[in-house]
């Protein structure tokens, strides 16, 4: 395992303290530079450039060694922690002082998963239209062409099998906003996840102050309470994250 390709990590921020990244565990969160994507409701758009990174691994890696025995986790975060190939040695590095590894991630390149495989102990998903659903996935996520969109899917599709046959804890989180998600489209994600397998689902209330673009308050009845017993009934391991 190398250490030197490690230090390149390209850290944009430390959360030294979380009790909600990671559920159960107290978690430090390490947030990765770089995302392409261009989610209207992201809350870290300072972070979706690669040149945000402004922190160094090595320091971040002696910080943890001082915090064994008082933090459970890391966290992997972002951005798309995924896209950054020092993510595999950080990770090993993390686990050998005895920490569980967490990874936030969209999904969106399958083929980095196989090597964190055997690093990870639990995945957050996030799941931002039904895996069918390409055009849904395309406006939410703020992709420029259809063509993007099909591929965007098909790559959160392979990711989310993966995970699925590799047993590693998951949730899967879809955050919602009225004008994005009908209740059609949120039934579709309930149906099409529950059929890949996927056992725990939080459906994230989109909040948007602080959002990258300006989105209306959500009405406190959305999702209706009748829509949200059919979708508990769909996949029983529903949750309901409001901010
Ligand atoms: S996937 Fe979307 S919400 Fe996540 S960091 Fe990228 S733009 Fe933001």
């Amino acid at each position: 395992m190398s250490e030197a390709a490690a230090a390149t990590l390209g850290i944009a921020g430390l959360s030294r303290f979380s009790s909600v990244d990671y559920p159960g565990q107290l978690a430090a969160v390490v947030f990765l530079a770089g995302c392409p994507w261009r989610c209207g409701y992201c809350h870290n758009p300072d972070l979706r450039r690669r040149d945000s990174a402004r922190l160094h691994w090595p320091e971040v890696l002696a910080w943890l060694e001082t915090r064994v025995g008082l933090l459970d986790a890391v966290v992997f975060s972002g951005g798309e922690p995924t896209l950054d190939p020092a993510l595999p040695q950080a990770m090993a590095q993390a686990r050998a002082l005895g920490f569980r590894i967490g990874l936030h991630s969209a999904g969106m390149r399958p083929q980095r998963l196989p090597p964190l495989l055997p690093l990870l102990d639990w995945v957050g998903l996030d799941i931002k239209a039904a895996p069918q659903d390409a055009a849904l996935l395309g406006r939410v996520a703020g992709l420029r062409s259809t063509a993007a969109a099909e591929r965007a899917a098909a790559a959160v599709r392979a990711s989310l099998a993966l995970l699925i046959a590799s047993g590693i804890a998951l949730e899967c989180r879809s955050t919602v906003h009225p004008l994005l998600h009908q209740p059609r489209a949120l039934r579709e994600l309930a149906e099409q996840l529950s059929a890949a397998g996927v056992r725990r689902w939080a459906l994230q209330i989109a909040r948007p102050e602080g959002c990258q673009q300006p989105l209306p308050p959500v009405p406190a009845d959305y999702p209706a309470p009748a829509l949200l017993a059919d979708l508990a009934t769909t996949l029983p391991g529903l949750l309901l994250r409001r901010a």
